[in-house]
């Protein structure tokens, strides 16, 4: 059976339209998601910018507990879960708060995937896989199996790696 590593932030939970929502609030702002994925650079850079400073919330008590998740990720794991072993790897241990949070948060979205299915770290260069799928361009340079890039407004300009925009993209890549 072919092994798929899975991350969590912005590939099966929707992290960065909660990080927005926050960056709003703190600088009085209404940035949204399409905007950061089709609006102009200036803009983007502009949002960059004011996370840089504020982003101290990624840190605090509750953070990773109410992420929502991600469309359709539920339903195309679990079919994948069929065919393939499934490993959830998050690197997790830069905010200490959220190792609790998101095992609660697996159990409540993905009651299928158990904690022996859980892999939490800080570098992912030791992830053995077929499949890693990533929205950061760091964890996919060192993957030694098929590296697939998920979409997320920080990584458009990255062209290194087959992507997959959603997850019924990945279904359509996976599943026969
Ligand atoms: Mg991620």
């Amino acid at each position: 059976m072919k092994r798929i590593a899975i991350d969590m932030d912005d590939v099966l939970a929707k992290t960065t339209h909660v990080i927005i929502d926050r960056i709003n609030q703190l600088v009085d702002k209404n940035y949204t998601y399409q905007e950061l994925l089709f609006g102009d650079k200036t803009l983007k850079e502009e949002f960059y910018g004011h996370y840089l400073t504020n982003n101290s919330f990624l840190w605090e008590p509750g953070f990773f507990e109410n992420i929502p998740v991600n469309e359709d990720a539920v339903e195309v794991v679990r079919k994948l879960s069929d065919q393939y072993e499934i490993f959830i790897v998050s690197a997790a241990t830069e905010f200490p708060n959220s190792l609790k949070e998101k095992l609660t948060w697996m159990e409540q979205h993905f009651p299928f995937i158990t904690w022996k299915h859980i892999v939490f770290c800080g570098h992912k260069h030791m992830i053995q896989a077929d499949y890693l799928i990533d929205d950061h361009e760091k964890n996919l340079h060192t993957f030694t199996g098929t590296p697939l890039l998920f979409t997320a407004p920080h990584n458009l300009h990255i062209n290194d790696f087959k992507r997959v925009n959603n997850w019924k993209e990945v279904e359509g890549l996976l599943l026969k």
